[in-house]
């Protein structure tokens, strides 16, 4: 991935799945590895239309990986208690 220095914001960055998990490049999602804010690739595709369209995207996606990352810590314990 190239770097460009900026003083705002970034609007490309780690492509995502819904669950804000990195995809790799067959695009599937790298287990454990989340992205939001400006490490991840804009929603706007790219694109950076108006003030506001990087916190917005930012906390949600936050809020969005902390969920499925606690899911699939869930999931985990107790598919080994199971085991
Ligand atoms: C002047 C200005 C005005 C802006 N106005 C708006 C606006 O009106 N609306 C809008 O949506 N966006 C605005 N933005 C953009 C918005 O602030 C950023 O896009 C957003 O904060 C990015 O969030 P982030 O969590 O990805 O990164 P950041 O907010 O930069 O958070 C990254 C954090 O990681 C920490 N960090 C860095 N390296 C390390 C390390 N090695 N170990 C531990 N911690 C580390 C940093 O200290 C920082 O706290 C503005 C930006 C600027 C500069």
């Amino acid at each position: 991935m190239k770097l460009y220095a900026g003083d705002i914001g970034a609007a490309t960055g780690f492509v995502t799945d819904v669950n804000a998990q990195v995809l790799d490049a067959d695009n599937r999602p790298i287990r454990g590895l989340y992205a939001c804010g400006n490490d991840m690739n804009s929603v706007m595709g790219g694109v950076y239309p108006a003030p506001g369209i990087t916190i917005g995207p930012g906390i949600t996606f936050a809020f969005v990986a902390a969920r499925h990352a606690a899911g699939a810590a869930i999931q985990a314990r107790r598919q080994s208690a199971a085991a």
